[in-house]
């Protein structure tokens, strides 16, 4: 660890526990064996704020991944995890929920500092929707079931009955933004229904799933069930994706990376989710709570400075109160505090890395290019870490390079419409569907427009308002299938249809 790392973890007085697990080797989890990489490669971590390195994680390699679903499929076909009566598995899940509860300050911390987010923002988010995404799941395991069926015009008499099976094998493939949260999105429902997972953390931000793995050896979950392969995305991902002993993929990611993992999938007709890129769009009327909406839509777009997939990123606000929308958003957002993730007032924290700094700061460039108009923000930071501060563009068009691509940062985009129709038409012109966002208090209004927008969620007089048992999942390029809720279920079992003749 750098001295640099060292300083600011003394600074902010980070836990013994995190301490610890940060000074250790950091080892991946296969079948329930802690191993290096086969070819013992290692890369660096880099800590967000300061750009010292922090630690080393393995880098996986194609073996490494051949042997982890090696276990996975050993488990599901030969152990007992599939087999256990349902309501050990959920006894199971809620015990790794009670260590996660547990240990839920250590593990804030180790998502900040690995990924440079708030650490209060972790804790009460990140963290606690990780455990309640495996209590809500454990629940679920005992009441997996099929139908019994009456045939409906088959002459003869017949005892017919479908049966819920696992599917198998899942490989989860996993974002830098909310490295544990997503994960325990993935493997919630999975590991409810009886698969075995195979795990790939962002090469990024590995670190808090690799304490999770020692928490799920602690809490007797069998060898093989959770398997954790670090390493890069075009190495350990891509073998994924055309990996024959995998039944089904799960990713969650950017759109590029997810068409090409589908792509793979299909050749062996994996079963898949694609949880993809957004740029949703936020819709403020004329007879909206001006200032409480601002208030919303400054969370809804610089919540983990705006690294987040359905942030609120493209701002339609009606024309006779753009200017004062403006001006409540400048006066909010001025009261944000920007500082590194352990400081417990931060409220934007640095970017993850110095290439999504470059990559947020050129979008900026090009929305001065354009000719947007800047209201607050947009300059680089100077000092030392990956901060971008909070930054408006007004007076944007749709056909603009800033309105039309995924920033992945603290930038939001605006223009004023003056019409209803208008307004559905500019939010819906997007390759992406992830989410939308309607400030309104005229309750026919609201529910006219909600059918109208292409949206896998649509928010009302809030953002990002997520729970476990509400599936969350995009339209058009945002992808398809749905994590969370018994939709996600659906997506992990195979349907079986029994027949049995009598005459
Ligand atoms: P990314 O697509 O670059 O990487 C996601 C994961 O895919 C990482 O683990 C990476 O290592 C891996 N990967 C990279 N190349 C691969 C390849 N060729 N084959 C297989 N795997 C590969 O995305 P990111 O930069 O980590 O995350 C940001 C993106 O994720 C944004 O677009 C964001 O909108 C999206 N996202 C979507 C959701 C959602 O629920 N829809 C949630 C969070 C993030």
């Amino acid at each position: 660890m750098d001295t640099t790392v060292k300083a600011y973890l003394d600074n902010y007085q980070v836990s013994q526990a995190t301490r610890d697990f940060l000074a250790k080797t950091q080892r991946m989890f296969i079948g329930g064996n802690w191993v290096g990489a086969s070819d013992g490669a290692v890369s660096e971590v880099i800590e967000a704020s300061t750009g010292g390195v922090l630690t080393q994680i393995p880098e996986g390699t194609a073996l490494d991944l051949d042997r982890a679903v090696a276990a996975a499929r050993h488990q599901f076909d030969q152990g007992e995890w599939s087999q256990l009566k349902p309501l050990e598995r959920e006894r199971l899940l809620h015990k790794l929920a009670d260590l996660l509860e547990a240990h839920a300050q250590e593990l804030a911390e180790i998502e900040s500092i690995d990924m440079g987010k708030s650490v209060v923002q972790a804790l009460e988010v990140d963290i606690q929707g990780t455990i309640d995404t495996f209590r809500y799941f454990a629940g679920w395991a005992s009441k997996i079931y099929g139908r019994s069926v009456e045939p409906a015009s088959l002459p003869g008499s017949y005892v017919t009955y479908t049966r819920k099976e696992p599917v198998g094998v899942v490989a989860s493939i996993i974002p830098w933004n909310f490295p544990l949260q997503t994960m325990a999105w993935k493997l919630g429902a999975a590991l409810a229904v009886g698969c075995t997972v195979v795990v790939k953390p962002a090469e990024l931000t590995s670190l808090s799933t690799l304490r999770f793995a020692e928490l799920v050896q602690q809490a007797g979950i069998p060898d093989g069930v959770v398997n954790i392969v670090t390493g890069r995305g075009s190495v350990v991902g891509a073998a994924m994706s055309s990996h024959p002993g995998i039944d089904k993929i799960t990713f969650t990611g950017s759109t590029p990376v997810g068409r090409t993992v589908g792509e793979a999938a299909l050749a062996d007709m994996k079963r898949m989710t694609l949880e993809l890129g957004g740029k949703s769009a936020v819709l403020v009327f004329e007879d909206a709570d001006i200032k409480a909406a601002a208030e919303a839509v400054a969370q809804g777009i610089f919540f983990n400075s705006g690294q987040v997939c359905d942030a609120g990123s493209r701002l339609y606000v009606h024309a006779s109160i753009y200017e004062p929308f403006l001006e409540a958003l400048t006066e909010y957002v001025s009261g944000l505090k920007m500082a590194p993730g352990l400081d417990p007032d931060c409220f934007i924290s640095p970017l993850v890395s110095a290439k999504q700094q470059d990559s947020v700061l050129s979008y900026i460039e090009a929305g001065k290019q354009e000719g947007a108009r800047l209201v607050f923000g947009g300059e680089a930071h100077g000092g030392s870490g990956y901060f971008v501060p909070p930054t408006l563009f007004a007076d944007c068009r749709n056909d603009m390079k800033i309105v039309r691509e995924e920033i992945f940062g603290p930038v939001l985009v605006s223009q004023s419409f003056s019409d209803e129709d208008e307004v559905v038409a500019l939010a819906n012109d997007s390759i992406y569907g992830l989410a939308a966002a309607i400030y309104s208090n005229d309750l026919t209004r609201v529910h006219r427009v909600i059918p109208q927008l292409k949206a896998g969620s649509v928010y009302v007089n809030g953002h990002s308002t997520i729970d476990p048992a509400m599936p969350f999942g995009g339209y058009k390029q945002s992808g398809f299938g749905r994590d969370l809720g018994p939709e996600q279920l659906e997506s992990l079992l195979e349907t079986k249809s029994v027949w049995i003749t009598l005459s």
